[in-house]
């Protein structure tokens, strides 16, 4: 259910609401916009509950959210978000230019990168330090030296950080070094790594698993939205099908569809999703004409992948 405050309701109104909700034993979510507060109350859903909170001070009405994901669903925040980290703004017509290399291999490489796509007009520099790899015997990363070079080159560029994690226990480490927080394909389901990003508080760029459904990930999103963590932004970057030619299909209605179902930017990878350089900036712009709130692009010097 949603308790949607009246415009102008007051602090203490929805601070009593908050606590009311717990009182029935329900967890509570607020979500503040700019056109109205609405309480997201999680739970098993009962007729009396309603009666309960349809009566209390500051309320506008009580509604039942019908998506399985409850707080990423634009029925509960019709406004769109915008997650703004640094240099970084994604989401409502603000388009984040996420870019830089697939990891990052050296100093030389990742500042050579950082002032290559800041001077292309990027707003954001990406670079791998921990690699989720197919092969336990590819490059997995330079760690936290691999943080440290893309600290440095955020100094000298002032471009935001976007890098990923890939075990909840990494997530102080990271987050001590990173603006954003990336979880990649292969972790989008990592339901303690989701609750560990949500935690920290950070915003997040979720990348959609290459066989999830769109619900799963919204719903994967709610996991963090839900540990307390309103700044989660989507990223479609291709699943898996028969098609060969390219690494992964890049479903580009999931854009149009997720911004309708839910009020999270949605960001798309035509790199990984296509795997090739050369297919990558008509897939960008087709992005950008689907309603993307930002791309991330990523190439790699060292290795062969995108
Ligand atoms: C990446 O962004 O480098 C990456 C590994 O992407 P994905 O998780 O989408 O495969
Ligand atoms: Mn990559």
């Amino acid at each position: 259910m949603i308790v949607v405050m009246k415009r102008g309701a007051t602090r203490e109104e929805i601070e009593h609401m908050i606590q009311r909700v717990e009182e029935l034993g329900l967890k509570s979510q607020p979500i503040y916009g700019t056109e109205r507060t609405v309480i997201a109350a999680i739970g098993e859903k009962r007729d009396e509950y309603r009666h309960s909170l349809e009566s209390g001070p500051g309320v506008s009405e009580v509604v039942s959210i019908l998506a399985p994901y409850k707080v990423a669903s634009r029925e509960v925040k019709p406004e769109s978000t915008v997650v703004r980290v640094g240099s970084l703004a994604v989401g409502n017509s603000h388009i984040g230019m996420i870019a830089g290399p697939c990891s990052v291999e050296s100093e030389e490489q990742t500042m050579a990168t950082a002032r290559a796509v800041k001077a292309a007009g990027a707003t954001a520099l990406r670079g791998g330090a921990f690699k989720p790899r197919t092969s336990p015997y590819s490059f997995q990363g330079l760690k936290e030296d691999g943080l440290k070079i893309l600290a440095a080159a955020r100094q000298e560029t002032g471009l935001a950080v976007v890098t990923e994690v890939i075990a909840a226990a990494d997530v102080p480490l990271v987050a001590k070094y990173a603006d954003v927080l990336q979880i990649g394909a292969r972790n989008m389901q990592n339901y303690r790594l989701l609750d560990a990003a949500g935690e920290e508080g950070k915003p997040v760029l979720l990348k959609r698993g290459p066989s999830a459904t769109m619900d799963e990930l919204l719903l994967a999103a709610e996991y963090i939205l839900n540990a307390g963590n309103p700044n989660v932004m989507l990223c479609e970057r291709g699943i898996r099908t028969f098609e060969t030619h390219t690494r992964f299909s890049l479903t580009l209605a999931s854009v149009p569809y997720l911004h309708e179902r839910s009020h999270l930017p949605v960001v798309v990878d035509p790199s990984h999703g296509t795997g090739h350089a050369s297919l990558v900036p008509r897939m960008a712009a087709a992005a950008i004409a689907a309603g993307a709130a930002g791309l991330i692009r990523s190439r790699s010097e060292m290795l062969t992948e995108l």
